[in-house]
């Protein structure tokens, strides 16, 4: 039969293995001198003034609303095509969440109908660059700037993108970003936040580490002796360890590399799959270099075909997914109270939509292959 191609996955070659096997014969294994070189390699390939590493995107979500000043009371807006850890993370901190609806093109945020959504107690607006495909940044920071309210970014799919000629990571307040295995790069677990603003950067560090602060300009009572320090704030242990910050520093010098081959294998889809009728493609805006990560497409029919089609995909060896469940359908969040129906164009997106397998190794045998089981599905199935 045919050979087994994920919707995506992690390039570890043999540079990235010694890398972390020299962290392991070193001193440190957690939080040290790794961990510092890898937010320095973050920062100059982003952009970024400051670079927070952290064990998850989830954690660098949770750090990076608190950071922005997030409280109980306070609202964020955000999309409900992402990952939960998105809207959960201002759960975490006592925040409410408002789903608005994205964009039917990209599947982005639609900067469009936040206006009417906010209120006073909007804090954040969170887009999320779905699919690698950086949001509408200038116009959401222009919304965000007359709502009183800051734009910050999950970026978790769009490390090595860019809008209007600016990388991810300079487009927001503040940005997070991931390094689970799927994503653009990886430490096996792990996230950054990104931002140019120290005093943002100083408190998502704080947070890294239960709260806890040495500095001692900070500190209320420097003169009680040299072990002491200070908890500030009810943060967590959400550090990074040396050994994975060694691969992310390893994988961070490919990241031009592994989002060039993204940018082929979507070519090669876009090219091999644009006579197709029963297949709305991803598009990619003017201004925009997508980071590709992953490649949604949408079957135009009935959307109830979806399934059919899906299930004849993993059948043939594709390992399809969906992404994404709009975050209001799960049942932690139906029981919250949110309702089906209240952001059509997301809802309408994740009944049509379908992951096909993009990741920089895949091969030029692997993409023409993919591509030939994907178009004997549609005559099957669509
Ligand atoms: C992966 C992901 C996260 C969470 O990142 P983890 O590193 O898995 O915790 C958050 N948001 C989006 C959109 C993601 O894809």
């Amino acid at each position: 039969m045919h050979n087994f191609l994920p919707y995506g996955r992690q390039w570890v070659d043999e540079e990235d293995i010694e890398a972390v096997t020299a962290i392991l014969r070193s001193d440190f294994l957690t939080t040290g001198p790794a961990v510092d070189k890898f937010e320095a390699e973050l920062s100059r390939v982003t952009g970024a003034g400051n670079a927070v590493a952290l064990n998850s995107g989830t954690s660098a979500l949770h750090a990076m609303y608190f950071a922005a000043g997030l409280q109980p009371g306070d609202e964020i807006i955000t999309t409900p095509l992402t990952f939960a850890a998105t809207a959960n993370a201002a759960l975490y901190l006592g925040a409410t969440v408002k789903f608005v609806d994205v964009e039917p093109d990209t599947g982005n945020l639609d900067a469009a109908l936040i206006r009417e959504a906010t209120n006073e107690r909007t804090k954040l607006i969170v887009p999320v660059d779905f699919a690698g495909h950086p949001a509408d940044y200038d116009s959401l920071n222009e919304v965000a700037n007359a709502a009183g309210a800051t734009v910050v970014a999950d970026a978790a799919h769009s490390l090595g993108a860019t809008y209007q000629g600016r990388p991810v990571g300079t487009l927001a307040a503040a940005t997070e970003i991931s390094f689970h295995p799927v994503k653009p790069v990886t430490t096996a677990e792990g996230g950054a936040v990104l931002t140019d603003d120290p005093k943002l950067a100083a408190r998502a560090r704080l947070f890294r580490t239960h709260g806890i602060t040495r500095d001692a300009a900070e500190l209320t009572a420097p003169d009680e002796g040299p072990w002491w320090y200070e908890q500030h704030h009810l943060g967590f242990n959400y550090r990074l360890t040396d050994v994975q910050a060694a691969l992310g520093t390893s994988q961070i010098s490919k990241l031009g590399r592994f989002i060039k081959r993204r940018q082929e294998i979507a070519k090669q889809y876009s090219a091999a799959l644009s006579d197709v009728p029963q297949l709305l493609l991803p598009t990619e805006r003017a201004g925009v270099e997508s980071g590709w990560h992953l490649y949604v497409v949408r079957v135009t029919g009935e959307p109830g075909r979806r399934r059919t089609f899906f299930e004849r995909l993993r059948e043939l060896g594709l390992g399809v997914q969906v992404h994404y469940i709009p975050v209001y359908y799960h049942p932690y969040y139906q029981g919250l109270g949110f309702k089906r129906g209240s952001c059509p164009v997301a809802e309408d997106f994740y009944a049509r939509a379908v992951s096909l397998p993009i990741y920089p190794q895949m091969s030029d045998d692997d993409i023409s292959s993919s591509i030939d089981r994907v178009k004997r599905a549609v005559k099957e199935t669509l």
